[in-house]
C-alpha cells in the first residue's frame, strides 16, 4: 500500500494517471452520507462523466432528502445493484475505514484493478492501491476540488454546486477551525462558477426540517446532564423517543452540535439507543480534547473536533464509559496546559 502526499505539497499524478489510464470507475462513500460524502462523490462523478469515464455510484445508505436538489442525486444506486459488476477503478470517498462503506457494500463492489481512498479525517486508514489522504483539508470535497483543478480541465457549473455543497457542510458554513482563507478562495471560486445562491444552497441543506425532528429535539433536549466542573454535556435519544415522534435514527444528527453550543462545555456527546441494541455515538470538542483519539478507544474515528463510533451496549452505560473517558481526557489536557 502506498499513501500519497500526506504531508508536504500534494502532488496529483500518480492518481490523475489512474483516471487516464482506466475506463470504468465506481464511487462509494460512508453509511449515512452527509453533505461532503454526497458532494464529493457526486463531484467527482461528474468530472469522471465529463471526460468520458463510464462511473456506477453506489451507497449503502439512501441519499437524505436535503440532498436531493445536488445534481446527479438519482445516479446514485444502493448495494443491491452491485450484482456481478466489476469496476476497473473503485474511488472511496470521506470514509476511514473501507467498511464504514458498510460490511456488505465493502465485501461485494470489488475494483478490477485499483482501489482508490480520498479522504481528510485524521484517523484515516490507508487502505487503498492509491491513498489521497489530506487531514488539513476541510473537506474530502476540498481535496476533489485541488485534484480536478490539477487535471486543468474546467470546473463544471454541477461539479461547483457539488464542491461548494461539500465544504460548506464540512466547515460549518465556514465557522469550524477547518475554515481558512484558502477554504473561502476556493468556495468564492466555486459560487463564480456554479453560479447559484449561497443561501438557497444553505436553506436546502439546513432548512428543511420535519416537525417531527423538532419534537425529538425537545425530547432528546430534556436529557441534558452537564457535569459539576461545566465542561462535559451530554443528551441522548432512546427507541422510544424516534416512535413517539415519528422519527428514526437519522433525526438525531446534528443535535450534539446544539449542546456543544453551551457556554462552558469543552466536550458535548449524543448516544443514541439503535434497534440492535448497540449505542450510536456523537461525539464534539471545543480544541482542547481530540475526540477522534477517544473514538478510536471504542473503534470509531473521525476528526480532532468532530467524531463517532458505535458501542455494543446499552445507551445508560455506553453513556457513563464515554463521560468518564472525556473526564480522563479532560484531566490528561488540562495537565499538558498547566506543565
Ligand atoms: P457524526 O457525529 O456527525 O455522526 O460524525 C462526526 C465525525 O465522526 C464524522 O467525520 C464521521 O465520519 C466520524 N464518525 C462518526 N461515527 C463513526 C464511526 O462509527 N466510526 C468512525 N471511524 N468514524 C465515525
Ligand atoms: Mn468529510
Amino acid at each position: 500500500m502506498k499513501t500519497l502526499h500526506t504531508t508536504g505539497m500534494p502532488n496529483y499524478s500518480t492518481l490523475l494517471a489512474v483516471f487516464d489510464r482506466y475506463h470504468s470507475f465506481a464511487l462509494s462513500t460512508h453509511i449515512n452520507p452527509d453533505g461532503d460524502a454526497i458532494g464529493s462523490e457526486l463531484a467527482l462523478y461528474t468530472f469522471l462523466s465529463e471526460i468520458g469515464k463510464s462511473v456506477k455510484v453506489f451507497n449503502t445508505d439512501a441519499v437524505p432528502k436535503n440532498y436531493k436538489f445536488l445534481p446527479g442525486w438519482d445516479i446514485i444506486e444502493g448495494v443491491n445493484a452491485v450484482e456481478t459488476y466489476r469496476p476497473e477503478v473503485l474511488v472511496v470517498l470521506d470514509a476511514s475505514t473501507l467498511e464504514r462503506i458498510g460490511k456488505p457494500l465493502s465485501k461485494t463492489l470489488l475494483p478490477i484493478h485499483k482501489l482508490v481512498n480520498i479522504d481528510h479525517h485524521a484517523t484515516a486508514e490507508a487502505f487503498g492501491d492509491i491513498n489521497l489522504i489530506m487531514p488539513a483539508a476541510s473537506s474530502t470535497s476540498e481535496i476533489v476540488y485541488k485534484l480536478i483543478k490539477h487535471y486543468q480541465t474546467p470546473i463544471g457549473k454541477a461539479c461547483a454546486l457539488c464542491l461548494y455543497t461539500g465544504i460548506m457542510f464540512d466547515t460549518g458554513c465556514f465557522r469550524y477551525s477547518n475554515t481558512t482563507p484558502e477554504t473561502h478562495q476556493i468556495a468564492a471560486e466555486l459560487i463564480e462558477i456554479g453560479e447559484f445562491a449561497p443561501d438557497e444552497v444553505y436553506r436546502n441543506v439546513y432548512e428543511q426540517l420535519p416537525v417531527a425532528k423538532l419534537r425529538l429535539l425537545s425530547e432528546v433536549l430534556r436529557t441534558l446532564q452537564v457535569t459539576n466542573n461545566g465542561k462535559i454535556a451530554s443528551v441522548y435519544a432512546t427507541q422510544e423517543m424516534l416512535r413517539k415522534t415519528g422519527t428514526n435514527a437519522d433525526a438525531v444528527e446534528g443535535i450534539v452540535n446544539q449542546i456543544q453550543a453551551i457556554a462552558g462545555v469543552e466536550v458535548a456527546l449524543c448516544v443514541s439507543e439503535m434497534t440492535d441494541r448497540s449505542t450510536k455515538v456523537s461525539l464534539r470538542s471545543q480544541g482542547h480534547v481530540d475526540v477522534s483519539q477517544l473514538a478510536a478507544e471504542f473503534e470509531g474515528g473521525g476528526h480532532a473536533r468532530a467524531a463517532g463510533c458505535r458501542i455494543v451496549d446499552h445507551y445508560l452505560t455506553a453513556l457513563t464509559t464515554l463521560v468518564q473517558t472525556a473526564q480522563r481526557y479532560m484531566e490528561q489536557s488540562s495537565s499538558k496546559y498547566t506543565d
